[in-house]
């Protein structure tokens, strides 16, 4: 993905009206090295044990200010528990409604042109387009196959 730099985390933060702190770096550059689309929950429990006293809100609120910046995603919501991703290039996502793993989609020619097409469709100014695949994945079908 592209990285963030220190930079330009903290000019997104002080537009949120926050300072980058170093719990808050630790935070953005966990997000940074996953695929895996987390929830707070996880990046949480992922970065507690190298910083104490890091809190659930801490990650909350450095989410929210990351989604507000666009220097993050909310991808999708999935049991009630915001996910995100620190890659904010174009890119579709595969949703797999059991185990509700998500996996990242090249941006193929549907899904650009999908984008491109999109400001046609709407009176006021298109930011990104969102494309959610939702279905099941291979792991899910093969424990399925096998029960
Ligand atoms: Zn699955
Ligand atoms: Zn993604």
């Amino acid at each position: 993905m592209k990285r963030m730099t220190d930079r330009q985390l903290r000019s997104a933060f002080n537009a949120a009206g926050l300072r980058l702190t170093r719990q808050r770096l630790l935070i953005c550059r966990e997000l940074a090295g996953r695929y895996d689309h987390p929830d707070v929950e996880h990046l949480y429990r992922a970065v507690k044990p190298r910083m104490r006293q890091m809190s659930l809100f801490t990650v909350y609120r450095t989410m929210n200010a990351l989604e507000s910046a666009g220097m993050a995603w909310r991808v999708a919501t999935w049991k009630g528990h915001a996910r995100y991703d620190g890659n904010v290039e174009t890119h579709a996502h595969f949703l797999c409604e059991k185990c509700g793993r998500i996996d990242n989609v090249a941006a193929h020619d549907a899904c650009r042109e999908m984008a491109s097409q999109a400001q046609k469709c709407v009176e006021g100014s298109v930011r990104r387009v969102e494309m959610m695949i939702v279905g099941e994945c291979v792991a899910c079908q093969t424990a399925a196959a096998g029960a």
